[in-house]
């Protein structure tokens, strides 16, 4: 395996891809009104087990990051101010200001210490079991806006960034990280865009939230380098299923070859999809379902992580989907009736879920979404490979 030609695809899977996953997320919600009050990690497994896709041996159940593990990135005072949020319900009106906690879209909860410090504890096992080689997807995983000492954008602690430490301090030499949500992944490309031995490329919405964030340095742009290491896609509104399968074979697949990474890492959020009422991109689910598939066995080690998705038919079925990728197996046409009764079970309070779709209940398959390759993606993929 140590031979295998850069670039080449070869198998790495000396033994199944896991996943992580927790019951917390079924139990826990950001509240009723936030776009998170859905259920999607939930919906993933249980639509994976009943395809049969998830048995117990390859199933996980997450660990709660401990406070020496959240400290790698995360400051003392505000891992300790986000536990005491919790038993207290409650934080001055100082704390919420310093913290950005209950404000902005970051509500203070029941769970808003436990459930971010168990995806972290998800993302930072994750990195542990890939540790010699393998597969492993953590869909909790992705909440790549959390800053060091306080929270951004629904994201309170940064789970990539601490599996990209992990993962470093197990011995990983050089880690691709690959970000497709919707919204730019600063927290990440910022906490590494000056190490030369992590390279973050995101491709999201141009024009979305957070490119005027206070903390990210007019973030998102094509200029935006964060001291060398990191490349950013800012791509149109409509961005469609053959403009992403362009980007991956002209810009990130080269990229990713000229680096040499022993690991990769992608953040799967399903917020591009043009099912997602967060962003204007026009995505299909096969187009995520493609990208990791032509990132898997291009390293050794491979972690996938979730992201965004406020869709819960979307998200739960193009996770769903994922798992299916990364394992081989193939997506049928029309799920069985277990899998359609669990998704039409879910509802969602929001317009575009009154009158759900068909296929959003009877198959994981969204219609494909092709289209032109516009001039200004080519425009973006050659400034993204000038040197
Ligand atoms: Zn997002």
């Amino acid at each position: 395996m140590e031979n295998a030609p850069k670039g080449r695809r070869y198998k790495s899977l000396t033994r199944e891809p896991q996943f992580i996953g927790s019951e917390i997320y079924r139990r826990s919600t950001y509240g009723m009104r936030h776009p998170l009050a859905i259920p999607r990690v939930s919906t993933c497994i249980d639509l994976c087990r009943a395809m049969g896709w998830l048995p117990d041996r390859q199933y996980h159940d997450s660990p709660l990051a401990t406070d020496e593990q959240l400290a790698r990135f995360h400051t003392p005072d505000y891992i300790a101010a986000l536990k005491r949020a919790e038993a207290d319900q409650t934080l001055s009106a100082e704390e919420r200001e310093t913290f950005n906690l209950g404000r902005n879209g970051n509500p203070i909860f029941s769970e808003v210490f436990r459930r971010p410090a168990t995806a972290s504890g998800g993302s930072i096992l994750a990195a542990q079991l890939v540790a010699n080689a393998g597969v492993v997807y953590n869909p909790a995983g992705g909440t790549h806006h959390g800053r060091p000492d306080h929270a951004s954008g629904f994201c309170f602690f940064n789970d990539p960034a601490l599996c990209i430490l992990e993962l470093l301090d197990k011995g990983a030499e050089r880690v691709f990280y690959l970000d497709v949500d919707a919204h730019h992944g600063d927290g990440v490309q910022d906490a590494f865009g000056e190490r030369g031995n992590v390279m973050t490329l995101s491709v999201h919405e141009n024009g979305r939230w957070p490119m005027n964030a206070r903390e990210s340095n007019g973030s998102g742009t094509l200029e935006d380098r964060a001291g060398g290491m990191a490349r950013n896609l800012p791509v149109p509104a409509d961005f469609n299923d053959s403009e992403m399968d362009y980007i991956m074979e002209a810009c990130v697949l080269p990229l990713l070859d000229e680096f040499g990474p022993d690991t990769i890492v992608l953040q799967c959020g399903a917020d591009g999809l043009a099912d997602d009422p967060m962003s204007r991109l026009d995505l299909s689910n096969g187009a995520l379902w493609r990208v990791a598939g032509r990132l898997l066995g291009r390293a050794g080690k491979f972690i996938v992580l979730g992201g965004g998705g406020y869709n819960p038919w979307s998200v739960g079925r193009c996770w769903a989907g994922i798992w299916a990728v990364l394992n081989g197996y193939d997506i049928p046409d029309r799920l069985p009736d277990p899998a359609i009764e669990i998704l039409r079970a879910l509802s969602w309070r929001h317009s575009k879920g009154r009158n759900p779709p068909d296929y959003w209940m009877t198959t994981l398959l969204d219609p494909a979404r092709p289209g032109p390759v516009r001039p200004e993606i080519r425009d973006i993929v050659a400034e993204v490979l000038r040197p």
